[in-house]
């Protein structure tokens, strides 16, 4: 139905209009809530039934998430932290290898003074802490499911629509933020282009029982055909992320679980001893998606919807929540002084805040997926230096350790924790 045209401006007007309501978004809106500004969070997805395990939203699914220190002391401060550190396994040691070559890389998180670099928990438990602390918040609107078609851009304000199982629903806000994922909806409508790449590599995870108990070590080893991740879940168990050519992928998802074992072992070896009981095999293929810029008029993006990353440096949360801690500050400094948390100024700000730990983790990532598959004899023997330097060289450990840690660039205050 044709709405006239003079009900544009009853609209309900709010300050900040999340759209996504993923781990970046709903991120965003628990740092957001209380500090006196409207914002609204809609999210595609229905919430979850009260009973079900799992919601329905696409990220909170079986990868098990590496996170940060930063993140860590950033969920900690948001309230999330203490829903889900039951279900949380610290990493308090890192192996970095790579297969038919010599030179390991061994971090200790004691050597460093830590007691652990980071955490890894499912990424469906962590979904579930955050819309438990998302149904704390007091001032948050939150609407779900709600689906964003339609942006309307005039100078004030951005009207948007909205599809819920009640119908269509407008809503004017002053800044609209796409935590809207990688194919973003908001991005794409406020004409901001993306570089992308096709890593023609594809991600199966699963988790696995190792015969020797994995003891708080994470390991990453990198292969000719992709890298392999081995994660700490919990005492026994171990969640994996294997690296496939993407032109195997069919194949590999087709093994049965002798088969997957198999080729676990191929590429990982034995250094946890038998791996056994592969639980059930999610697939993901890999691409990296970088916006050229992060913001628009009264348009800003975070997490995926801004870079999508590859998963091997386990970055993508790690840095879309430093996105959101980043700019939740902001916004609340501003605000403090009854400013438009639409205004340009304040954008641009945001963007150059952002760039470098964008572009280091990204320029991490990428390369840490590239220079691995590469096979030429000077390159092989530079990795294996690098390795055996980053397990002897303490400067460029410290310094390995407190980038992995997610400590780059200018770090969002909510994110120091007791370094702050
Ligand atoms: C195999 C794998 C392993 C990974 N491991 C790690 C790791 O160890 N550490 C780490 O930090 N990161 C890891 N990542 C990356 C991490 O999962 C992502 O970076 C993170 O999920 C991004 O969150 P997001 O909220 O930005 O996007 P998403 O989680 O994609 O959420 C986007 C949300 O927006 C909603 N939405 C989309 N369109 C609309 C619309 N039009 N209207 C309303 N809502 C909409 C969707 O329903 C969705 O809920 C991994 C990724 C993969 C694939």
């Amino acid at each position: 139905m044709l709405q006239p045209k003079y009900h544009a401006h009853m609209d309900e007007m709010v300050d900040i209009l999340i759209v996504g309501g993923g781990l970046v978004g709903s991120s965003l809106a628990i740092a957001l809530d209380g500090a006196g500004l409207r914002v609204a969070l809609a999210e595609a997805a229905a919430p979850k039934a009260a009973n079900s395990i799992q919601s329905g939203q696409p990220s909170y699914d079986e990868r098990n998430l590496a996170l940060a220190r930063a993140s860590v002391n950033g969920l900690t401060a948001l309230g999330v932290w203490e829903k889900v550190a039951a279900k949380a396994t610290p990493i308090r040691r890192l192996h970095v290898s790579r297969r038919g070559e010599f030179g390991a890389a061994r971090l200790d998180a004691a050597a460093h003074g830590l007691d652990a670099f980071g955490a890894t928990l499912p990424a469906r438990e962590l979904g579930n802490g955050l819309l438990a602390r998302l149904d704390a918040c007091r001032t948050l609107m939150r609407l779900a499911p709600a689906s964003l078609r339609t942006l309307d851009f005039a100078v004030d304000a951005i009207s948007a629509t909205l599809a819920t199982p009640a119908g269509e629903q407008r809503l004017r806000a002053r800044l609209v933020v796409g935590a809207d994922g990688t194919n973003s909806f908001v991005r794409g409508t406020s004409g901001i282009q993306t570089d992308n790449v096709d890593y023609a590599q594809t991600a199966f995870v699963a988790t696995v029982t190792p015969q020797r108990a994995i003891d708080g070590c994470a390991y990453e080893r990198f292969t000719a055909t992709g890298p392999v991740a081995v994660l700490p879940l919990g005492e026994r168990r171990a969640g994996v992320v294997l690296t496939v050519p993407t032109a195997d992928a069919a194949r590999v998802g087709a093994l049965d679980d002798a088969g997957f074992i198999a080729l676990l072992h191929e590429r990982f070896g034995y250094r946890l001893g038998r791996l056994s009981r592969p639980g059930k095999r999610v697939s993901y293929p890999l691409a990296r998606v970088m916006a050229q810029r992060l913001v628009a008029p009264r348009t800003v993006v975070v997490g995926n919807a801004a870079q999508t990353l590859h998963p091997i440096a386990a970055q993508g949360f790690n840095l879309g929540l430093r996105d959101a801690l980043t700019l939740a500050e902001m916004l609340i400094e501003h605000m403090r002084f009854d400013g438009d948390p639409g205004d340009v100024d304040l954008l641009a700000r945001y963007a150059a805040r952002r760039r470098e730990d964008r572009e280091g983790t990204a320029a991490m990532s990428n390369g840490l997926a590239r220079w691995t598959a590469n096979e030429a004899l000077p390159l092989k023997l530079a990795r294996s230096l690098g390795l055996v330097a980053l397990d002897r060289i303490a400067p460029l450990q410290d310094m390995f350790v407190r980038r992995g840690m997610g400590f780059r660039g200018e770090v969002p205050r909510l994110a120091l924790g007791d370094l702050g």
